[in-house]
């Protein structure tokens, strides 16, 4: 019988692990986890956090006695402490019971995942300091969160963002401190702006941000922790999560010989193989291929680590025409109820990596003028100028924003020109979108620009009923 054992439990190692199980019933599998818990939703934890969802149990997606129950065994609290990919063995500590053992494999799937970065900053092990990666971590910010009148949060990204909004909910002030100059930084600084201004106009009695500055020293000060900044900042805060990104668990894969990539993440082909023979890799320790800017990137995120642990149980068990194509750094975040949304290149990305780029930054109305939510959104949409093939999008507001971004997914992922995109027949009800999607109206402005047709300012008077913009405008860059 085939024997696989899959180090890790989360969105990786638990998806190869039910698809594996369900293509060959027959093979032995095996998860171990260092952790309680295997199979749940970390992205769930701001909403947790934030009291929309009262009981962290709810984010555990398949329990270990579903597992066990599918046949697929779980070892909790048990470690990997060395693989040694010549006898094809790993080495394993029950951590409970403090012993070691060695177990032998088959096939091996590393999905370690990846752990907080801390950055260098005094203090950060004191007490009621935290990161954000599992229940426990989630279990421990709730708790203190509800004892707390105002939090920091270090790291003003997607994580730290959504955690803002949960600490509001639960009427924490909260304090968000970005060294660069604006919070959400993969967005092009113009539309980050815009992020930005909205995020402190939804809440502002309970938001404060800081940017272009670092965090430098945390001091315990009796029930409170002292904040200083490099710019001379000094505060007091009740507590302090550190949001500042994520770094590949790979020591284990290093140790054993496994190539890293230069991202410093596991490298893997579209299979999801490693650089030795009958070990794959998946999700937040591995590396990505990214499509549009033909680069490996490191760009952790749970959709991703999903179709890959699919892509390598479809492997592991013989369909080896299955790839993983790679990613197009596509993401969604919602800050009450502003969306901020983007796939492939942003602006800054496109032109690092070679591009000669053309956008068009646009303003205008999520549905028909004269339903009663319409909505104001930006989109921002860049092309090649040679080539003419779409390069990304970036889409914000109250209003739909994120739909515009995913109908451009697979232009990306094809390589199309803006002029085939423009051909999508996307639907259209004035209760959802404008007779022309604003996704096409931004591609028709582009394809004039490129062309060199005459183009015009458009000023169109609205009834937004946030307190962004007053008027669609136009925005070209040349
Ligand atoms: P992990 O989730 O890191 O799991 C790895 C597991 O391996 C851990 O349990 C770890 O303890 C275990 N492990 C490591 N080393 C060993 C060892 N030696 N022995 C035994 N066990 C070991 N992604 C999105 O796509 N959308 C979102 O909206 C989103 N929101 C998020 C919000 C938050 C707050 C967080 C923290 C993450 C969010 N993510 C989101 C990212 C997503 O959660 C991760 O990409 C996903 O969890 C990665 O899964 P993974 O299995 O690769 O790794």
């Amino acid at each position: 019988m085939t024997k696989v054992i899959i180090i890790g439990g989360v969105a990786g190692g638990s998806k190869t692990a039910a698809k594996l199980k369900h293509l060959k019933p027959d093979y032995d599998i095996t998860i171990y986890t260092k952790e309680q818990y295997v199979s749940y939703s970390a992205c769930g934890f701001p909403f947790y956090i934030g009291g929309s969802i009262r009981d962290l149990d709810k984010l555990i997606i398949r329990t270990i006695d579903e597992f066990e129950g599918k046949g697929i065994h779980v070892k909790n609290f048990h470690e990997v402490l060395q693989i040694l990919p010549n006898k094809k063995k790993v080495l394993i500590k029950n951590l409970k019971e403090d012993t070691e053992f060695y177990e032998d494999y088959d096939k091996l799937v590393i999905a370690t995942g990846a752990e907080p970065f801390i950055p260098k900053i005094s203090g950060t092990d004191i007490e009621y300091v935290y990161t954000l990666r599992n229940m426990v971590d989630a279990r421990n910010i709730k708790k203190r969160l509800l004892e707390s009148e105002n939090a920091l949060i270090i790291g003003g990204n997607y994580i730290g963002v959504e955690l803002m909004e949960s600490f509001i909910k639960q009427s924490v002030t909260t304090t968000i401190v970005e060294a660069n100059t604006h919070l959400m930084k993969f967005y092009d600084k113009d539309i980050s702006k815009i992020i930005q201004e909205n995020i402190k106009i939804i809440q502002p009695t309970y938001t404060n941000i800081i940017t272009s500055d670092t965090v430098t020293t945390l001091k315990k000060a009796d029930e409170k922790i002292e904040v200083f900044t490099k710019k001379g900042k000094h505060f007091y805060t009740d507590m302090v999560v550190i949001a500042a990104g994520v770094k590949p668990c790979v020591n284990l894969a290093k140790d054993a010989g496994i190539e890293i990539g230069k991202t410093g993440a596991i490298k893997v082909d579209n299979k999801m193989r490693t650089s030795i023979e009958d070990i794959w890799a998946v999700g937040d320790c591995v590396e990505k291929f990214n499509i549009v800017s033909g680069e490996w990137e490191y760009i952790p995120l749970g959709s991703t680590a999903n179709k890959e642990g699919r892509v390598c149980a479809l492997n592991i068990a013989g369909f080896e025409d299955e790839v993983f194509e790679g990613v197009l750094a596509s993401s969604v975040v919602k800050y009450f109820d502003y969306s901020m949304s983007k796939t492939g290149l942003s602006e800054v990305r496109a032109r690092a990596v070679g591009y000669d780029v053309v956008s068009v930054l646009l303003t205008t109305l999520d549905k028909s003028k004269y339903m009663p939510d319409v909505k104001s959104i930006t989109i921002k949409l860049l092309a090649d100028k040679k080539t003419r093939k779409v390069l990304g999008v970036q889409s914000v507001g109250f209003g739909d924003a994120d739909k515009r971004v995913n109908v451009l997914t697979m232009a990306l992922l094809k390589g199309s020109t803006i002029d085939e995109f423009v051909n999508t027949d996307i639907t259209y009800a004035p209760a959802v979108s404008t007779s022309i999607d604003p996704i096409l109206t931004a591609a028709h402005i582009l394809i004039d620009k490129l062309s060199n047709w005459f183009y015009f300012s458009l000023g169109c008077p609205t009834n937004f009923t946030n307190n962004l913009i007053t008027f669609g405008i136009w925005q070209t860059n040349e």
